[in-house]
C-alpha cells in the first residue's frame, strides 16, 4: 500500500457520498485513479479579451470589467437575472437562469470582476449565460492566471454537484498531499535525458495544471510516450515469448511446385509489393518458429496469389496447407480461381463446407487424412473436430474479421507436434498505428501497390433529384452488356424496415427494367442461404444484370464484368464499409463507377465521409480518415477490446510518438530482455505492476 492506493473517499472534500459517485461514473477508486484522469481540455485564462473585439465565434473568454448593472425578468420558472458588464472597450450582458435568487444577493454591482464563459449569439446580440464570477481581487488575479483543466464528465457528477470547480479543488488538494516519491520514476534516466523530458511527478503536475502551453506541451509528451511505451513493451514481450516457446515447421527449400508455377503458370508479373511480402513470409517459414503474419492489402491488391505462392512452399515440404473463407460464396471463389491457378501442376485441391455431406464427405476426409490432398479450401468446416489433416503446415484465413479468436484457436490442434504457420489476410486496411496496437504482437506484412493497368474507380456523389440520370447510366451500362450492383443499407435494430427500403426500391427497378429485357437478382440477409446462392450464382454467371442487394455482399464476392455500384442511402454506411463495397467493381478491364446517393441534406460527418470517399481510392487513407473522424475505438472490428482504451495517447494523432515507443521498447527487449540491467529497473517495476493485462492476446491465431 502506497499512499496513491488510499481510497478516494478520504481524499480532502470528497467523503463517502461523492466517492460513490466518482466510482460509479468514472471508475475512480483511488488516488492513483484520479490522479490519472487527466483534463480533455484546458481554458485559457492566462489572458484577457477585450469585450470590442468578441464575435460570435470567440469561444471562451477571460474579461475583466466591472458588473454595471442587475436585473431580473420574468417570472415563476422563467424568471432569469441579467447583468451588464462593462471593459474599457465596450458593453456586453451577463444572463443566469438558475440560482437566481443566491446570485442576486452574492454580486455586488459596482465591483470589479475577473469573468470567464462562453460567448452566446442570440439574433446577433452577444452574451454570456451563466459566467464564472470572481472579484477582482489581487490574490484572485494571480491565480486566474493559468490554464484550468477541465475533465471528462457525466451529466449525473454535474448535476450532482461535482462539476469543474469541484474536480479541480479536488486535484489541488490531491497535489497538496503527494510529493515525487508518490510518483517514481517509471522510463530509463537516458531516455529522459535523451528526449527531455519532464520527470514523471513534473509530468503529472503539469498536465494537471500547467502554467503555460510550453509545459503542458512536453507533459503531453511524456505521458503519451510513457503509456504507448509500455503497451507496446508488452506486446513486443509476448511476441518474443511466443517465438521462444513455439516452435513451428521448417520449409527449408523452394521446390518443383513454387517454381514450375512461377515460371510456367503465373499468367502476370507479380508487383513489388507482391514480391517483397513473399520474401517476408518465407524468412519466417524458414526459421523454425510458428508464423503468425498479418496480411494487409486493399481489395483487389492480389492477396489471393500471395496465399497461393504460401501454400505451395508448404506442399514443396511436404505438408498440407489450408485456405478458410467466411462464407460459402467465397470459399467457393477462392476454390475455382486456385484450381485455376494450379491446374496440371499436380496439386490436389479439395473444398469442404458444411454443404459437402455424406459419402462425398467421407470420401475426402480420407483423403485428406492419408495425405492426398494437398490443399483443402473452405469455410468454418475446416475446423470442426472430425478433419483431420496428416500434416497441416500451413493455415490461411481469408477476411480475418469475420472469424472468432476461438475458432481460430482450434486451429493448433490440428497439426503437431507444431502448430501450422498462420497468415491471416485482411482487406479492411487498418491505419499503421492501429495495426501497431491490435496487431502489435504479430508480424504485419502490407500490399501497398495494385497491379498495374487498373483503371481508377469513379465514384460520384448524387441525390434524389439525380435518380433519372443515375437510371439512365444504368442502361447505357447494361447495354454495354456490364452488370450492375444496386445495394442498400442493413441496420440491426430494424431489419423490417430495411426490407422495406430494399422492396420498394426493387420495385421500382423492376418498373424501370422490366423483364423479359433484363433480369434482376435480389440478395439479402434474411433468405435462407440456399437461396441466397442461387441469386448470387445467377449473377455471376450474367443471367441477371442487375443485383440488388443488402451489405451481405460486402466481402469478397467477385464479378469482374460489374461495372457500377449504386449505394443507397450512403449517410447510413460506415467509410470502411463503403470501400468495402466500392471493391466490388473494378476487377475487370472496364472502367468502373461507384455511385453515391444520398439525401440533399447531409450532416458534417456525413458530409465528410462522402467527400472522402470521392477523394480517394486508396484504402489505406480511407481507413486514416475512418479513424480521424471516429476515434479508434470505432473502428470496424476493434470495439471489444480493451487495449484501445488509452488515457491520454490518441491513436489518430499520436503515430510518430508511437513509432518512436515501439522502436524504444524493441530496442531495450533486444539489449536486455529480462530488464536487469539497473537503468532498466523502473521499467521493469512499473511493467509488472502495471502494465496493461494482455490475457490470450497472442493467440490471434
Ligand atoms: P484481393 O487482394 O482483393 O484478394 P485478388 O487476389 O482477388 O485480390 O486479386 C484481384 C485480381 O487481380 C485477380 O483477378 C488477380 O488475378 C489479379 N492479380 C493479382 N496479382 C496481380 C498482378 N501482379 N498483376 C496483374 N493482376 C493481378
Ligand atoms: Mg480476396
Amino acid at each position: 500500500m502506497t499512499l496513491l492506493d488510499t481510497s478516494i473517499e478520504f481524499l480532502k472534500g470528497v467523503g463517502p457520498k461523492r466517492a460513490e459517485l466518482l466510482q460509479k461514473e468514472l471508475g475512480i477508486f483511488t488516488f492513483r485513479d484520479l490522479l490519472q484522469h487527466y483534463p480533455h481540455r484546458y481554458i485559457d485564462k492566462t489572458q484577457f479579451h477585450r469585450i470590442r473585439e468578441l464575435n460570435e465565434q470567440s469561444g471562451e473568454v477571460q474579461l475583466r470589467g466591472v458588473l454595471r448593472r442587475l436585473s431580473t425578468v420574468g417570472e415563476g420558472r422563467k424568471r432569469r437575472l441579467t447583468g451588464r458588464f462593462r471593459d474599457d472597450s465596450g458593453v456586453i450582458d451577463l444572463v443566469w437562469f438558475s440560482g437566481v435568487h443566491w446570485l442576486e444577493k452574492q454580486l455586488e454591482v459596482g465591483k470589479e470582476y475577473v469573468i470567464y464563459g462562453r460567448v452566446n449569439s442570440f439574433r446577433g446580440q452577444l452574451s454570456i449565460p451563466h459566467p464564472e464570477m470572481e472579484l477582482a481581487k489581487q490574490e484572485n488575479l494571480q491565480k486566474a492566471a493559468t490554464f484550468a483543466p477541465v475533465y471528462p464528465s457525466t451529466d449525473k457528477l454535474n448535476t450532482k454537484g461535482v462539476d469543474a470547480r469541484t474536480r479541480r479543488r479536488m486535484m489541488k488538494a490531491l497535489f497538496e498531499k503527494i510529493n515525487p516519491a508518490d510518483t517514481p520514476e517509471n522510463l530509463p534516466d537516458y531516455l529522459i535525458q535523451k528526449f527531455r523530458f519532464p520527470s514523471r511527478f513534473d509530468a503529472l503536475r503539469a498536465i494537471h495544471f500547467p502554467k503555460d502551453e510550453q509545459e503542458l506541451q512536453s507533459a503531453r509528451n511524456r505521458l503519451k510516450f510513457e503509456e504507448l511505451f509500455f503497451l507496446q513493451f508488452r506486446l513486443l514481450q509476448i511476441r518474443r515469448r511466443r517465438k521462444d516457446a513455439v516452435k513451428g515447421f521448417v520449409f527449408e527449400k523452394i521446390g518443383h511446385y513454387f517454381n514450375t508455377f512461377y515460371e510456367e503458370k503465373l499468367p502476370f508479373e507479380l508487383t513489388e509489393a507482391q514480391k517483397r511480402v513473399i520474401r517476408e513470409i518465407r524468412r519466417d517459414l524458414g526459421a523454425g518458429v510458428q508464423m503468425n503474419r498479418l496480411l494487409q492489402g486493399d481489395v483487389g491488391s492480389g492477396k489471393t496469389v500471395v496465399g497461393l505462392m504460401c501454400m505451395l512452399m508448404a506442399i514443396d515440404n511436404g505438408f498440407q496447407a489450408c485456405m478458410m473463407a467466411p462464407t460459402e460464396i467465397l470459399a467457393q471463389q477462392h476454390y475455382n480461381s486456385i484450381s485455376e491457378y494450379v491446374e496440371g501442376l499436380g496439386i490436389n485441391v479439395a473444398f469442404l463446407t458444411g454443404s459437402v455431406k455424406g459419402k462425398k464427405r467421407k470420401e475426402l476426409l480420407k483423403l485428406l487424412a492419408s495425405g492426398d490432398i494437398h490443399i483443402l479450401i473452405g469455410t468454418h468446416a475446416l475446423l470442426e473436430a472430425p478433419v483431420q489433416y496428416k500434416n497441416l503446415g500451413l493455415a490461411i484465413t481469408d477476411e480475418q474479421h469475420r472469424f472468432g479468436v476461438a475458432q481460430r484457436a482450434r486451429l493448433w490442434k490440428k497439426s503437431s507436434p507444431c502448430p501450422p504457420h498462420i497468415l491471416v489476410m485482411t482487406a479492411t486496411p487498418i491505419p499503421r498505428t492501429l495495426a501497431m496496437t491490435l496487431y502489435g504482437d504479430l508480424d504485419v506484412s502490407v500490399i501497398d501497390e495494385l497491379p498495374p493497368g487498373r483503371k481508377e474507380i469513379q465514384t460520384l456523389h448524387k441525390t434524389e433529384n439525380h435518380r433519372m440520370r443515375v437510371i439512365g447510366f444504368m442502361r447505357e451500362e447494361i447495354a454495354k452488356g456490364r452488370q450492375v450492383y444496386v445495394v442498400y443499407p442493413l441496420i440491426e435494430e430494424s431489419e423490417t424496415l430495411d426490407l422495406q427500403n430494399l422492396d420498394e426500391g426493387y420495385e421500382a427497378l423492376k418498373r424501370e427494367f422490366p423483364p423479359p429485357d433484363y433480369q434482376i437478382s435480389v440478395v439479402h440477409g434474411r433468405m435462407k442461404p440456399a437461396d441466397k446462392d442461387f441469386e448470387m450464382q445467377r449473377f455471376v454467371e450474367g443471367k441477371t444484370q442487375i443485383m440488388v442487394a443488402t451489405t451481405v455482399i460486402e466481402v469478397g464476392v467477385n464479378v469482374p464484368n460489374a461495372s457500377v455500384m449504386v449505394i443507397e442511402n450512403t449517410e447510413r454506411f460506415g467509410l470502411s464499409q463503403l470501400h468495402q463495397l466500392r471493391g466490388r467493381v473494378g476487377r475487370g478491364a472496364e472502367q468502373s463507377y461507384c455511385i453515391l446517393m444520398s439525401s440533399f441534406k447531409l450532416s458534417n460527418e456525413s458530409k465528410e465521409r462522402i467527400q472522402a470517399m470521392v477523394r480517394t481510392n486508396n484504402g489505406f487513407e480511407i481507413a486514416e480518415a475512418d479513424l480521424r473522424m471516429r476515434g479508434p475505438g470505432n473502428i470496424e472490428g476493434t470495439q471489444q477490446s480493451g487495449i484501445l482504451n488509452f488515457r491520454i495517447a490518441d491513436l489518430a494523432r499520436d503515430g510518430r510518438i508511437l513509432q518512436t515507443a515501439r522502436e524504444v521498447a524493441a530496442r531495450i527487449l533486444d539489449d536486455d530482455p529480462r530488464l536487469e540491467r539497473p537503468e532498466h529497473h523502473p521499467v521493469k517495476w512499473y511493467d509488472e505492476k502495471f502494465g496493461k493485462k494482455l490475457k490470450g492476446w497472442s493467440r490471434i491465431s
